[in-house]
């Protein structure tokens, strides 16, 4: 099922779930023992990040050799064996960097070949040691031109002119920042990029992660008066640890309210700091759920634990 009729249909509040794939040489039993506690809540369904190879330089008898090497391979497998094994709809998410428009598309036939008719579109995040992204030769720099690619794709029309071309049929998630993108000026430049990703075809947009309610609000309201009218999951992420507290900030760009840290730093052991961070976790889902979102999207960050302490509190 399309992720944008699974919102649509959806009476209920539903849950979602963003899974990593396992570095590589682990066993993909890993992910699994992550999902299994986790059907009990019935994801509408699963996301599956994707992940830019890190380029090294190694010298081997003098010569010097450039080689790619990806920590986290098998978005797509992963997703073919989630939905297998689950039967839950799962969603790859796909990247700019490492692509050329025809890599694009040649792995977008792949999944419109194995059935996968979700897709995620984000740009990805710098390659792991480079501070900026840079985008492939005859590659997208922005992922509004990856959504503009698969929704011409969705119309039969490839890169170059097919005869009797069939056309695609993907469903397109984007992100969104209710705190504002890092490289963005300002938030309304921000937000008007994301009405753009919209209007090339994106059906809906999953933000990133936040901690306050009025931090979602405020963004809502701000895509709705600029006539973004797509829906806009809230992405939500269990905090469970001291470490988190700096780690979140420094890898998301996103900040922590102090009533949450204060909570945290009040604690006096791991356990109390976990209690208080999914605590307040649970307490802003239930002000989502209060304005009416149609689901929350879960970042499991590859560990399921904090997760389900979470759907635990909040639905069983
Ligand atoms: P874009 O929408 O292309 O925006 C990037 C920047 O360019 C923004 O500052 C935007 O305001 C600006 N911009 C956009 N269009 C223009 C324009 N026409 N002219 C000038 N500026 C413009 N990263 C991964 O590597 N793998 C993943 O699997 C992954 N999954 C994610 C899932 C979610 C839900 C979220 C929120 C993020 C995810 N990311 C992932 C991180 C994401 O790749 C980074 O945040 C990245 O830096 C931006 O991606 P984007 O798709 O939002 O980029």
């Amino acid at each position: 099922m399309h992720v944008i009729d699974a919102i649509n249909q959806s009476k209920d509040i539903f849950i979602s779930l963003e899974i990593t794939p396992p570095n590589k040489g682990q066993s993909i039993e890993e992910l699994f023992q992550v999902i299994d506690p986790l059907t009990e809540f019935n994801p509408a369904f699963i996301s599956v990040t994707y992940h830019q190879p890190q380029v090294v330089y190694e010298e081997r008898d003098g010569v010097i050799y450039r080689i790619p090497k990806r920590k986290k391979p098998g978005t797509v497998g992963i997703c073919a064996a989630v939905t297998n094994r689950y039967k839950i709809d799962t969603v790859p998410h796909f990247i700019l960097g490492g692509f050329s428009k025809f890599e694009t598309e040649d792995a977008l036939i792949d999944l419109h070949f194995l059935g996968i008719e979700n897709i995620f579109a984000v740009r990805g995040d710098p390659a792991p040691g480079e501070k900026t992204f840079i985008p492939e030769k005859d590659g997208h720099r922005y992922a509004s031109e990856l959504v503009q690619q698969i929704n011409k794709m969705n119309k039969g029309e490839y890169l170059e002119p097919l005869e009797s071309a069939k056309p695609t049929n993907f469903c397109i998630g984007v992100a969104g920042y209710p705190e504002k993108h890092y490289e963005s000026p300002n938030a309304q430049k921000d937000m008007a990029f994301l009405k753009n990703k919209v209007e090339q075809g994106a059906h809906y947009i999953i933000t990133q992660m936040f901690f306050s309610f009025q931090v979602y609000k405020t963004f809502v309201e701000k895509a709705r008066e600029i006539g973004i009218e797509v829906p806009i999951l809230p992405g939500i992420k269990p905090i469970s640890t001291m470490g988190q507290l700096s780690s979140l900030p420094r890898d998301f760009h996103i900040s922590l309210p102090s009533e949450l840290v204060e909570a945290m730093e009040g604690a006096k052991t791991p356990t109390e700091v976990r209690k208080a961070g999914i605590g307040y976790t649970k307490k802003l889902c239930e002000e989502l759920i209060d304005y009416g979102v149609p689901g929350i999207h879960v970042y499991t960050m590859g560990k399921g634990t904090a997760t389900q302490e979470l759907l635990i509190q909040l639905f069983r």
